[in-house]
């Protein structure tokens, strides 16, 4: 399904910050890269972490990798939007263009845990779009961390627990979405953008629109 946006590019629409969050396994970076793929003016924020790249990871496409030495240099001089501790590395949100880039229209697609959800909408919960993706079953989400055969069986172990407490987290989004089958999930995803983007608050060029047809 394409996402593409059904206003007008000259019609004024302040941007909003599209959060995907899940537990590892929940399919969330298939339906990120499904949305990147289907709405071009989608933008990724592009996290830095100290946590090693995996096979296939390229420096500054699926983050930034950097020391711990740089990340404390990050946080001393505040270049984040918000950071978190996650299985023993730190991940944070650079704050780079994102505030002027809202300001100009442009959304933003972030693929941060629940610690980062909760640090953007205390920071700016008006463009704040929080989407949780849940398995459809514990048994399943353990079937997918054991099929992408990329970590150990401990490191497996360490993500299913934290998958329990990341699933404690669901009730912080205003979205739930259970990926069971991966182009439903997608619709779904899909349709809460366009929802998103026609909110009445987003839509800065309304009042002059509307304006005008009144006067017309
Ligand atoms: P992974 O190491 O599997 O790429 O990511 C581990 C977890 O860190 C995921 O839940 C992911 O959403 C989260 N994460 C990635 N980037 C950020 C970030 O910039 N901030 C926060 N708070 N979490 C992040």
């Amino acid at each position: 399904m394409a996402t593409s946006d059904i206003q007008s590019p000259a019609f004024k629409r302040r941007g909003l910050m599209f959060v995907l969050s899940s537990p590892s396994g929940a399919g969330k970076t298939t339906i990120s890269r499904m949305l990147l793929a289907a709405e071009p003016t989608l933008k990724l924020s592009v996290s830095v972490t100290t946590r090693p790249p995996r096979p296939g990871e390229i420096d500054g496409v699926h983050y930034h990798f950097c020391t711990d030495a740089d990340f404390d240099r990050m946080v001393e001089e505040d270049d984040f939007y918000e950071w978190a501790h996650v299985f023993g590395h730190r991940y944070g949100t650079p704050k780079g263009h994102i505030r002027s880039g809202l300001k100009d229209g442009q959304d933003f697609l972030f693929d941060i845990d629940w610690q980062g959800t909760q640090q953007l909408i205390q920071k700016d919960k008006q463009d704040v779009v929080p989407v949780f993706i849940l398995p459809p079953s514990i048994e399943e989400l353990r079937r997918r961390l054991e099929h992408r055969a990329q970590d150990s069986a401990q490191v497996i172990e360490a993500r299913m627990e934290r998958a329990r407490a990341e699933i404690s987290h669901w009730d912080a989004y205003d979205y739930v979405v259970i990926n069971d089958e991966v182009d439903a999930c997608f619709t779904s995803v899909c349709g809460i953008l366009q929802t998103e983007r026609i909110k009445r608050r987003r839509q800065t060029g309304l009042i002059d629109f509307v304006r005008e047809l009144m006067g017309g």
